[in-house]
């Protein structure tokens, strides 16, 4: 089988020309006589391309002096439970705004480590929406502010985002961030898994404010330590070499097509011909608050679930790759990351309405 269209959540689509580079240095890179996954991690080579990567994502994202970047391991998971290791006492609070499963994934992963306080909810809803903007309890006093910008398995997003006063804003981005442009001047701490917008799994992109940096407690492992992590350039440990070089292709494409303005662009496209063709088939339906729908992760049902099958059996023939919903809630899932092209949503479209006119 040829490559497909694939809308998989994650691990995600990759730009074919990554891949492609990716395959043409996979035995020797840079001219070193190695791949770059067999060379050390501390030589002028590999530094020089750390340096270089952590350099495209600050153009990107116009990332200003006073924050640092780092490029860990662990997944968003483990940041979960790290992030108010380092900059929460226990004896705080910390504000969780919960707007789908990750964001109470993330509250359950800080507990052992602060007093989590859900600040908002749309759980009411189902999270078929955001927090309604009056119902809103910040606690002034708290360690952080903690949300999602993007809801990979509910489909919700944050545009704009909310204003939540002088307590340090932490953002989980992990299925938007590269997506559009955002201003990191009003975040403490931006983190994201890589497996979406960046690269492959296995490695996490932090951006943290060094007043945050400067709350990491010397009680804790070196080694759980962003403090210790950016005194030493991310370099503490081995990293992951392969998907930090993966991560700095991937950066050189966005820059190539634009950058985040450009994909946003092409990111608002590609969901509006998906979202319309939902709202206008009378068939297939997404139920989430227009204002609050995702670009990125497009959940939405059928009139019937004993036609699920069928249509992942035919979309699959049909090339589409990776259509099926998350269990918690059912139906199809298409997600329409930097590297999934027009065409594909294109193509996606297409093969729902005459599954649409031949089930309907
Ligand atoms: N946060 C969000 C928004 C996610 O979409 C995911 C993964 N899909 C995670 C966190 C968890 O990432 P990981 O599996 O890499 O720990």
């Amino acid at each position: 089988m040829s490559r497909c269209f694939n809308f998989s959540a994650g691990p995600a689509a990759l730009p074919e020309a990554v891949l492609r580079q990716a395959q043409a240095e996979l035995l020797e890179w840079n001219g070193v006589g190695a791949s770059v996954m067999e060379i050390s991690h501390r030589g002028k080579d590999f530094m020089a391309l750390a340096a270089t990567a952590e350099q495209d994502l600050r153009d990107l994202l116009a990332i200003p002096d006073g924050y640092k970047v780092l490029f860990l391991q662990g997944g968003a998971t483990q940041h979960f439970a790290q992030i108010p290791m380092n900059i929460a006492r226990r004896d705080q609070v910390a504000d969780y705004v919960l707007t789908g499963a990750w964001s109470e994934k993330a509250a359950r992963e800080a507990s052992p480590y602060v007093t989590v306080r859900v600040a908002a909810s749309a759980q009411d809803g189902g999270y078929t929406g955001l927090p309604a903007a009056g119902r809103w309890r910040l606690d002034p006093s708290a360690a952080y502010v903690h949300l999602v910008s993007n809801e990979t398995i509910h489909g919700v997003q944050f545009d704009p985002l909310p204003d939540t006063g002088d307590v340090p804003l932490v953002a989980d981005m992990s299925s938007d961030i590269l997506s559009r442009p955002i201003d990191v001047a009003r975040y403490g701490l931006i983190y994201a898994g890589a497996q979406k917008n960046i690269g492959a799994s296995g490695l996490v992109v932090l951006i943290v404010r060094d007043d945050l940096l400067a709350r990491s407690p010397a009680d804790i492992a070196r080694i759980f330590s962003y403090a210790e992590h950016a005194a030493q350039g991310s370099l503490l440990n081995t990293p992951n070499t392969f998907g930090w070089y993966l991560a700095g292709l991937v950066f050189k494409w966005l820059k190539a097509q634009g950058g985040v303005a450009a994909m946003a662009a092409r990111n608002r496209e590609k969901a509006a011909l998906l979202y319309d063709a939902i709202d206008a088939s009378g068939f297939y339906r997404n139920t989430v608050d227009p204002a609050a729908r995702s670009l990125m992760n497009v959940p939405f049902t059928l009139p019937r679930a004993d036609l699920d099958a069928a249509f992942l059996r035919e979309s699959h023939a049909a090339g589409l790759l990776a259509l099926k919903g998350h269990k918690l809630v059912g139906g199809m899932r298409a997600s329409l990351y930097n590297a999934v092209p027009l065409e594909a949503v294109q193509a996606l479209v297409g093969f729902m309405r005459d599954f649409a006119s031949r089930h309907g």
